[in-house]
């Protein structure tokens, strides 16, 4: 964990590189939230993002964001970035802002069953494999018009708009390709006029291609390592 000269200069170094990334496209800065990703992180790392203006953090397991929702009360927009099992929703369901990760119709069916009997709209992303990769979670480009079809029609989910973990890559300029599918499948979506579903948000960017992601239209970039540093992963118990 960085200490908290590292976290503030390390926002402020993100945020000024994503500035610029628009005005290199002629992109408004406003359209675009960094999100600190504070999975593995203590609470204490999560308070010093806090202290420079940090509001939006992405959790990628239900019971740490439960533990770390505990201590920390203050009004902050919580993402679930990470994949979802049905019998974790309780931990996420009204206590978060977003579920970035939803790739089925039997996960969209349990959220909406939930939400439902919460009395709550729950706000998603379709998480997308653009790349193909095997060892990624997300549907592919071509099922996705299809489970928009199927997720719209729940009422107490509102599909807000895509997202995507990019392939590791040394070299970002590598994933511009990816990034630049993914807003165009957002437009295709956009533009069959399916009932209930307009889509604006674009979830995709990580430490390491961020800035190509932000060029290419992304609304909402999922930087971890960038602002807090190395995770070390204890084993699971
Ligand atoms: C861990 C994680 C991130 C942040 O990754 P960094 O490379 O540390 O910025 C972003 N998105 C998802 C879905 C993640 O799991």
């Amino acid at each position: 964990m960085q200490n908290i000269t590292t976290v503030s200069s390390a926002v402020a170094d993100v945020s000024a590189r994503i500035t610029a990334a628009c005005e290199r496209v002629g992109r408004n800065p406003q359209e675009v939230t960094l999100i600190a990703v504070s999975k593995t992180m203590p609470v204490e790392a999560i308070r010093e993002a806090m202290e420079c203006g940090m509001v939006d953090f992405g959790e990628n397991r239900p019971q740490e964001l439960r533990d770390k929702q505990a201590e920390i009360t203050e009004p902050l927009r919580w993402h679930m970035i990470g994949a979802l099992q049905t019998n974790k929703l309780k931990y996420v369901i009204g206590k978060t802002t977003l579920i970035h990760s939803v790739d089925s119709v039997h996960l969209a069916e349990a959220i909406e069953e939930m939400s439902a009997k919460k009395g709550l709209v729950t706000e998603v992303l379709l998480e997308i494999n653009i790349a193909g990769e095997d060892s990624k979670h997300g549907i592919s480009p071509e099922d996705s018009e299809q489970l928009v079809r199927d997720v719209a029609k729940f009422s107490h989910i509102k599909i807000r708009g895509l997202m995507t973990v990019a392939p590791y890559t040394e070299d970002a300029e590598e994933n511009r390709v990816y990034f630049r599918k993914m807003k165009q499948l957002m437009v295709d979506i956009n533009s069959k006029n399916i009932d209930n579903v307009y889509m604006d948000v674009l979830s995709m960017g990580m430490t390491g291609d961020y800035e190509i992601a932000v060029e290419e239209g992304a609304t909402l970039v999922r930087v971890g390592t960038g602002i807090f540093g190395h995770r070390v992963y204890l084993p699971k118990e």
